[in-house]
């Protein structure tokens, strides 16, 4: 028998994610964005559920083309745009759109232009640094590439480009939209061309404010608040999408003071059962989640205790008398009962948010697709 961990991919769940950014935003056009591996599910996994979207976003061209080796005929989007001259030849035969962050980018696509592939046309999208200072050119150059590239035959359309360093919150005690918004507005105004400008949280907390053409959806289709903790999934009506399920491998009866795991990081405060755990930090759990971080036994929440260790760590069973070796396990997601831990209260005891430990499940850990709604 393999070990018992496992992960599992809800696909009617991505599908009522991929739908509530819609309810948002009807007037958009949802780009789904699958970047690092369909944040850590699997692009062959997800695209299914994915296939209503208006498009995928990405970073990497061999992701781009796993999307069209199934089959996919509409939009594709580079994220980071291209990263060699040569890429323009990849994204002229595979039909992707890029951003163009750059100028060492836009010298190569006035390169590309000069030696006069005239079957090619480009959407690019323009990105603009309008404030978090990653990529992007400043408000000051951005309408002088704008007319560089308008004069390009291999450009078809220029979409206006931004992302957003604050959507999830306050900065400096203001809405933490509004100094990018002024700024980007300002330096388009009269330009003619579609935008773009939405992640998850601008989606969901901004949708009647922000007039964007196409809206780039990455975390929330995954079953994670944006901006957790003052919204839950709940709270947005978003379902988990992946569920990290394990087994109790050992049950110990251990007396009050003795300790648990590498450190004696836990002494029992009284005579108790323990759950040994099969999963550990090579499984892609945490190994800074402290005692304490929520865990469901039998669909019943309790907590960790101790260190985490490689492949194993461990559970407190006193609220779980009902436990025995094989009781299933719910790192995050949904039991098999359908009780739901939100990924983002696993990843906030843990000191990090969902993408990483979406990201973070390892090659060890056997995926498999679950079609049951829950
Ligand atoms: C990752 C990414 C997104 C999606 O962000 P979420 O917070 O996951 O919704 C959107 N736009 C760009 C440019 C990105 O890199």
């Amino acid at each position: 028998m393999p070990r018992p961990i496992q992960a599992i991919i809800h696909p009617h769940a991505l599908t009522h994610n991929l739908n509530i950014a819609r309810q948002h935003m009807p007037d958009s056009r949802v780009f789904a964005v699958v970047k690092a591996n369909a944040y850590g599910h699997g692009i062959e996994r997800v695209y299914d559920a994915f296939k209503s979207a208006d498009g995928f976003a990405l970073l990497d061209l061999a992701e781009a083309q796993r999307i069209r080796a199934l089959g996919w005929t509409g939009r594709i989007l580079l994220l980071e745009g291209i990263f060699s001259f040569q890429d323009l030849y990849v994204c002229a035969e595979q039909d992707l759109s890029f951003s163009l962050h750059s100028h060492h980018q836009v010298a190569w696509l006035k390169q590309f232009d000069a030696l006069g592939h005239h079957a090619v046309r480009f959407d690019v999208y323009l990105k603009m640094n309008s404030g978090m200072n990653r990529l992007g050119f400043t408000p000051e150059d951005y309408r002088e590439i704008w007319q560089e590239l308008i004069q390009l035959q291999c450009v078809g359309s220029i979409t206006h480009m931004m992302h957003f360093s604050d959507a999830d919150g306050e900065r400096f005690g203001e809405r933490g939209i509004d100094y990018q918004v002024t700024v980007f507005e300002r330096t388009i105004e009269g330009l003619p061309g579609e935008r773009s400008l939405c992640n998850s949280a601008a989606i969901l907390r901004y949708s009647s404010n922000i007039h964007s053409d196409v809206i780039r959806s990455g975390i929330m289709l995954y079953g994670s608040s944006p901006d957790y903790p003052t919204h839950s999934i709940q709270d947005w009506n978003l379902k988990p999408t992946m569920s990290l399920r394990s087994e109790i491998i050992a049950i110990q009866t251990i007396k009050k003071g003795q300790s648990v795991g590498y450190g004696s990081q836990f002494i029992a405060p009284e005579d108790m059962q323990i759950g040994i755990v099969a999963c550990g930090y090579a499984d892609g759990y945490q190994r800074i989640s402290p005692t304490g971080t929520p865990i469901l036994v039998h669909s019943i929440r309790t907590q960790t205790l101790g260190r985490v260790s490689m492949d194993m760590l461990a559970v407190d069973l006193r609220k779980v008398e009902s436990a025995h070796v094989g009781s299933e396990v719910v790192l995050w997601g949904y039991s098999s009962q359908g009780t739901v831990l939100a990924i983002d209260d696993v990843a906030n005891s843990a000191g990090t948010v969902s993408y990483e430990l979406m990201c973070g499940v390892t090659r060890r850990v056997q995926f498999s697709i679950d079609n049951n709604t829950f």
